[in-house]
């Protein structure tokens, strides 16, 4: 048996982890010989000075956040059976709250798991790594995974630009099975996803809720879905009985699923490839306007440096968002950038619709659905932000 090593937290340092965070930085830990020595993502007891167990957890002296927690005891065992007991949990919750088996299975710290991301569509798993502690553990992990859902096909979307960061390689295959195209239902609408090639892990659950919001009052409206990305909203709102609805993307293969797929549930969308700032400009010069938009952009805040730019963009859209909106529209615009604070998103929506002349009630604030949960002590950890307004 290998001994396992310990980290040591700094005197008086580690006050977020002791108030219950899985998370300690590389300022907060003694970097012993040790632990400089140690493999990335190697398995470690965490200790305070004075005998405090923080738990086990995984070690990267690269990393800022140098230690992340798996468990509150030392000397866990991390293996097979580990991962088995972690992922029953994750579906357990799951279960409760879906009856088909698309959802996100595993969503890092929120399941206990750090560093790992699992997306299900029936009996396919995409599984997204992002840390050198998660990637060494891969081999129990997918026997874990064997053992608890046994997808016929497992496809490592090891591509996310994090791992970089933590100096992990770069590539997508298949575990297991086939790697490509599925079918993934939701809101009583057969979408597809490529989880090859699409982007993140192919599809976006995190919007699921508000899909559902956006079909219940599409009913004989007339709606625009701009970066439409594969058709989700587009075909939640034509499947709620929408009059008429346009989707908008840069992106040709995306457009692509988004056709099949309103093919292939027999509704009626059209779909077309532009840059949404300059099709929101030539709607609004030909007087176009739509009772439903929708705008839900790739993160313009990709780092806290980019806050200000990013913002000033977020601003510009929500202008030109409320431009092609109706008199007593309906205007939903959403925000996937960790790095802009919810208020602060807001308060550039608010200003955006007002320098369009528009004066709005704001009548629902939402994130991520319950698949997608948080560890309470990293409330920073939502990313999602999505708010509806209704106009004037
Ligand atoms: N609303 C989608 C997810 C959108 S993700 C859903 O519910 O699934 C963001 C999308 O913006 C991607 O599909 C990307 O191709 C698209 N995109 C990025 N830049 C764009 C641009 N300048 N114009 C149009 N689409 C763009």
């Amino acid at each position: 048996m290998t001994i396992r090593t310990n980290i040591r937290v700094k005197p008086k340092e580690g006050r977020r982890a002791r108030a219950g965070a899985p998370w300690l930085f590389s300022n907060e830990i003694e970097m012993s010989n040790a632990a400089k020595a140690l493999a990335p993502g190697a398995i470690v007891n965490v200790l305070g000075d004075d005998g405090r167990v923080f738990g086990t957890g995984y070690f990267n002296a690269k990393s800022l956040i140098a230690v992340r927690l798996l468990d509150p005891a030392a000397d866990t065992a991390i293996d097979t059976g580990f991962f088995v007991e972690k992922l029953k949990r994750a579906l357990a919750l799951r279960e409760t709250f879906f009856e088909a088996p698309y959802y996100r299975l595993v969503n890092a710290e929120g399941d206990g798991l750090p560093g790992l991301v699992i997306d299900r569509f029936a009996g396919t798993c995409v599984v997204q790594i992002t840390t050198a502690g998660m990637e060494t553990q891969l081999t129990a992990l997918l026997a874990a995974l064997d053992k608890t859902l046994k997808p016929a096909n497992v496809v490592l979307r090891a591509d996310a630009p994090a791992r970089a960061l933590e100096g992990l390689e770069i590539y997508v295959r298949a575990a297991k099975g086939e790697a490509g195209r599925t079918a993934v239902e939701e809101n009583a609408v057969r979408y597809f996803a490529d989880l090859t090639c699409g982007q993140k892990t192919g599809w976006y659950y995190d919007q699921r809720e508000n899909r559902t919001f956006v079909a219940h009052l599409a009913r004989g409206k007339s709606v625009l879905d701009a970066y439409c990305y594969t058709g989700g909203f587009a075909l939640a709102a034509a499947r709620g009985g929408a009059k008429e609805v346009a989707g908008l993307d840069s992106s040709a293969p995306a457009l692509a699923l988004a056709e099949d797929a309103a093919a292939s549930n027999s509704l009626a969308c059209s779909f077309v490839k532009a840059d949404v700032f300059e099709e929101l400009e030539r709607l609004w010069s030909s007087k176009e306007s739509f009772d439903v938009v929708l705008a839900d952009p790739p993160p313009f805040v990709k780092a806290k440096k980019d806050l200000e730019v990013g913002a000033k963009a977020y601003r510009k859209l929500a202008r030109l968002a409320a431009n092609v909106t109706a008199k007593d529209g309906l205007l939903m615009l959403a925000s996937c950038s960790h790095n802009i604070p919810t208020e602060r998103f807001a308060a550039e929506c608010a200003s955006g619709i007002a320098r369009a002349g528009r004066r709005a009630r704001l009548i629902r604030q939402a994130g991520a659905g319950p698949d997608h949960p948080l560890h309470p002590m990293l409330p920073e950890s939502a990313y999602l932000k999505a708010l509806a307004f209704a106009l004037d």
